[in-house]
């Protein structure tokens, strides 16, 4: 555990040092849950939604029988009227139970923290106050995990009690703990008790739209960007010729004043979703259900998440939301934990049905060839940008050895994203500064830019500048050197396997070349 944690301190570290990733607003002691994407991050980001639109909406897959899938676009405001957070349930509904460490003035999630029976102790039994304390941890957090087993174990050994190996762990929620609270040590206090009771608070960011700030003019950051899909149905039916089964997209921002924003992005107050609302006849419903849970989850392997490090978790029954038939996520082993990176639920009619009640227009789709009059079914898979992007970051993150000009092998880390994935595809080194080299480079650098996501580097050793490049995970070097001039080749330099080829330098072969070995 100890090394997945320093991992993630070491991809945190990378992230900043290349420009993946900053703290928002850095130079003011930056702002908790906010993140900025620096150049290179900017580039992953928008491949991966370039890939996921290119994928979903321009060139959807075949669907069951065959035939593509009917899939459009749409990009909605971010503020709605706040009637539409009241139909979906949101203005009562979207809560989280929140705890305060009264010791710490540090605030949880209630569902997030766990407990460790640190020893061999029956809770609640014997007359030691001391050995019935318990130690609460956040759930998902290596760090935190460690932090409290230490602590307990430490506890344990002054007390002369048996520390147990693997301590069972439990949910501060579970009911077990009612009435227990008191000998509760929360994840950053010295003294048990300290944990007040949960209470509900809604995670919805709130603003005024106009010059008066009162209840008639406050409005809401949408904190899904499913709703203002649900609120256009009826426009996209109206105005394209689109037929049920057909699916609605929209990539945007959506903000969650979380409670406890960590580990690094993957619980931000705004980051960016990217979702598909897939309106069905409701007797098909089912079936389409599986097949975009298989769908959704082929899609991250495609694009280089080992299915050992990916799962795609069926939700219990008891664990579905009331209007939900159906819910699987696609979950990810992160260094800090394994988890959620994309939900698919089969929410029924509720959606539609809300906005019909609450808005009073008819939401019924109209099927010519049958006569028949529903309010269509959606299946949506709702995954977040940020969370791939992490998850595609820490997969990519690797450490092994390449030899430096001297051919002594050193530590080199490298990123192997997906090309498709990758910030920059290809760099360009004149070998050295002379002999004409760095104006052919600038050449090749100056051919390949309209195509493609290209650097030019023409400092230091060329040993450094590959590992340089290894470390932003551009799969593909070109070097100019003195040979170029003979014969007119490069050398070009694989990522992965650092074996270098010579090939002919025009322009016309040499974007061939990477094209072919970019698509592979
Ligand atoms: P969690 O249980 O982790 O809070 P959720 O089930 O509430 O997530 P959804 O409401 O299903 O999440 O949102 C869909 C997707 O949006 C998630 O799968 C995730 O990728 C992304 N997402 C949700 N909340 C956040 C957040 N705070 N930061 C980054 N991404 C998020």
């Amino acid at each position: 555990m100890a090394n997945e944690q320093d991992l993630m301190e070491r991809i945190v570290a990378l992230a900043k040092r290349r420009g993946f990733i900053y703290p928002s607003s850095e130079i003011y002691g930056g702002i908790n849950g906010f993140w900025d994407y620096g150049p290179l991050g900017v580039e992953l980001k928008r491949n991966l939604k370039d890939a996921w639109w290119q994928d979903i909406v321009r060139c959807p897959p075949a669907g069951p029988d065959g035939r593509p899938l009917q899939m459009v676009g749409l990009d909605c405001s971010i503020i709605m009227n706040p009637k539409v957070w009241e139909a979906s349930g949101h203005v009562t509904g979207f809560t989280d139970p929140m705890v305060d460490c009264k010791e710490s003035n540090n605030r949880y999630r209630a569902d997030q923290l766990m407990v460790i029976y640190a020893w061999d102790v029956e809770f609640g039994s014997g007359d030691d106050s001391q050995a019935r304390r318990v130690f609460a941890f956040v759930h998902n957090d290596a760090k935190s995990f460690a932090a409290a087993l230490s602590r307990a174990k430490k506890e344990a050994k002054k007390l002369g009690v048996k520390v147990v190996d693997e301590p069972p762990v439990l949910p501060l929620m579970h009911p077990e703990f009612e009435g227990y609270w008191q000998w509760v040590v929360g994840p950053d206090a010295t003294e048990p008790g300290t944990l007040t009771q949960p209470r509900q608070f809604n995670l919805m960011f709130k603003s005024h739209a106009g010059a008066m700030e009162d209840s008639a003019s406050l409005v809401y950051l949408r904190p899904e960007t499913a709703q203002g899909i649900f609120c256009n149905y009826k426009n996209v039916t109206d105005t394209t010729r689109i037929k049920v089964p057909f699916g609605i997209a929209q990539i945007g921002k959506a903000f969650r004043n979380e409670i406890n924003p960590r580990n690094f992005t993957f619980r931000s107050r705004e980051f960016e979703q990217m979702e598909i609302e897939f309106f069905c006849h409701p007797s098909q419903a089912d079936p389409w259900y599986a097949w975009w849970r298989d769908a959704r989850f082929k899609w991250y392997v495609d694009y280089g998440l080992k299915s050992s490090k990916l799962r795609l978790r069926d939700h219990e029954k008891e664990e579905l939301a009331h209007y939900a038939r159906a819910c699987a996520d696609v979950e990810y082993e992160f260094p800090f934990g394994t988890s959620e990176l994309e939900g698919i639920a089969n929410r029924t009619d509720f959606d539609l049905a809300q906005h019909q009640k609450f808005s009073g227009r008819d939401m019924t789709y109209f099927d010519d060839e049958t006569k028949e009059r529903f309010i269509p079914h959606v299946i949506e898979p709702s995954g977040g940008i940020d969370r791939a992007a992490l998850a595609f970051l820490c997969e990519a993150y690797c450490e092994d050895e390449a030899p430096d000009e001297n051919g002594a092998m050193q530590r080199r880390t490298v990123l192997r994203f997906h090309p498709r994935l990758a910030p920059v595809k290809a760099a360009i080194f004149p070998l050295v500064k002379k002999d004409g080299m760095p104006e052919k480079a600038l050449e090749i650098y100056a051919a390949l830019r309209p195509q493609m996501t290209a650097f030019y580097d023409e400092k230091g050793a060329v040993g450094r500048r590959y590992r340089r490049q290894d470390e932003a995970g551009t799969p593909f070097c070109i070097t100019v050197d003195g040979q170029t001039r003979e014969d007119g080749t490069v050398t070009i330099r694989d990522r992965d396997s650092m074996k270098q080829e010579r090939i002919a330098s025009d322009a016309p072969t040499l974007l061939g070349c990477l094209q072919d070995r970019l698509r592979r």
